[in-house]
């Protein structure tokens, strides 16, 4: 008999699922809340103009494609260290950061778990409740068993952060505690500048291992107040890990373009940090591919492409706050009395609306509108064109 036999079939990605259903729907009408991806007011993915003028200029020049360095070009990674901790950074300028190029977000996770493994097999990892699901997925798979903080509080719709405050500080030494750094993904609810500096003071006090994970720098307040947390975390003096990602906020998603960068103590040790890292990328996949990085550092090292890159990323975060506000209205506008109010001051791609799995079934199939059966939407895939709609929906399903 066949070598996979006993091959069992693994359950289906919950939100690809949602995605196939979507796409077999005949109604015009039909919307995706479901996705993770920053759609614009036509409903498509930008190719953002700043990424189109590095590529005609790399497409012209034709470069040849050899290895790159394993932790990826300096050019790369330098940016992606500008952009983590600030141009004046004290803690760059001293060699205390390390940063490897990595395949999107989710390879930086990776790597970072896998290089977390060799540091210290028996660390558990802890993943806010709830949290982005391959967070719990990457470690586990790494070989960490996997425990949740308390982070959502339902009835406010924000942090419960007594609650995770007191979790924190009843932690073992080199527990693993993975943080979002902001627009918090499923529920676009995000700490206070002071509660993040309560997190950096228990993550010292109990000692801590910090893994930031900055998949949406820019997508909440502007590139520079998204990195407080990591800006908190480089004051402490303590060391810790951040995943950061160039998927949405260069719409690049298939590209891949992403990093992981390590704080450590001195400029000896991120010597031997990097050396180890290094082993990691090279029994994963030896270097990272060249064209998303290359396009990346190309807009990020020229003024005016950065700055084009910048106003265009402010259209996306702009837009993504207009629907906010709009849904909002619109919804009020039916006649609802529930307060949905809490949908402004969210942050990020993602609402949880508080839509209950019996509102979210009711939406798919009398108005083909898909939602993740948590009561999860993306703000982003809302438009001018479909707003009304959705609202009108909306308000049907909670009256
Ligand atoms: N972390 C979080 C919280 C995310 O939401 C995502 C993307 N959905 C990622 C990491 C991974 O992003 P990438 O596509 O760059 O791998």
């Amino acid at each position: 008999s066949s070598i996979f036999a006993a091959v069992e079939m693994a359950p289906r990605d919950p939100i690809l699922g949602l995605n196939e259903a979507f796409n077999a729907d005949t109604r015009p009408t039909k919307v995706n809340l479901g996705v993770g991806v920053y759609y614009d007011d036509n409903g498509k993915i930008p190719l953002l103009a700043a990424v189109k003028a590095a590529e005609k200029v790399r497409l012209e020049a034709m470069p040849p494609r050899g290895y790159q360095p394993i932790e990826g070009p300096a050019a790369y990674t330098l940016a992606v260290q500008n952009l983590l901790f600030g141009a004046d950074s004290a803690l760059t300028a001293a060699g205390r950061v390390v940063t490897a190029e990595a395949l999107g977000g989710t390879g930086a996770l990776k790597i970072g778990a896998d290089f977390l493994k060799r540091l210290n097999a028996d660390a558990k990892v802890y993943i806010s409740n709830p949290s982005w699901e391959n967070h719990r997925a990457l470690f586990e798979s790494a070989g960490f068993i996997v425990e949740n903080y308390p982070y959502y509080d339902a009835a406010t719709r924000g942090v419960n952060f007594e609650a995770m405050k007191a979790f924190l500080l009843g932690l073992d030494a080199g527990s693993v505690i993975v943080l979002h750094a902001c627009c918090h993904n499923p529920t676009g609810a995000d700490m206070s500048d002071a509660q993040w500096a309560e997190v950096v003071d228990a993550c010292r006090s109990r000692g801590l291992v910090p893994f930031l994970d900055m998949a949406y720098q820019g997508f909440a307040d502007g590139i520079e107040p998204d990195a407080v947390a990591v800006r908190l975390f480089s004051a402490s003096g303590l060391q810790f890990f951040v995943s950061s990602s160039f998927s949405k906020s260069f719409s690049l998603y298939g590209e891949r373009v992403g990093a992981l960068s390590i704080v450590t103590e001195s400029k000896e040790e991120s010597a031997r940090v990097l050396s180890q890292l290094k082993r990691v990328i090279r029994t994963n996949y030896s270097n990272p591919p060249i064209h998303g990085g290359a396009v990346v550092a190309a807009v990020l090292s020229s003024p005016e492409l950065r700055q084009q890159w910048e106003d265009e990323l402010a259209g996306m975060r702009e837009r993504i706050r207009a629907m906010r506000v709009a849904l909002v209205e619109a919804i009020q506008a039916q006649g609802v009395a529930q307060d949905f109010s809490f949908v402004i001051k969210q942050r990020g791609m993602f609402s949880y609306t508080g839509l209950t799995v019996a509102q979210v079934e009711r939406l798919k199939e009398e108005f083909g509108i898909y939602a993740v059966s948590t009561g999860r939407i993306c703000l982003a895939a809302l438009n001018s064109k479909n707003i009304g709609y959705v609202a009108e929906a909306i308000a049907k399903v909670v009256k």
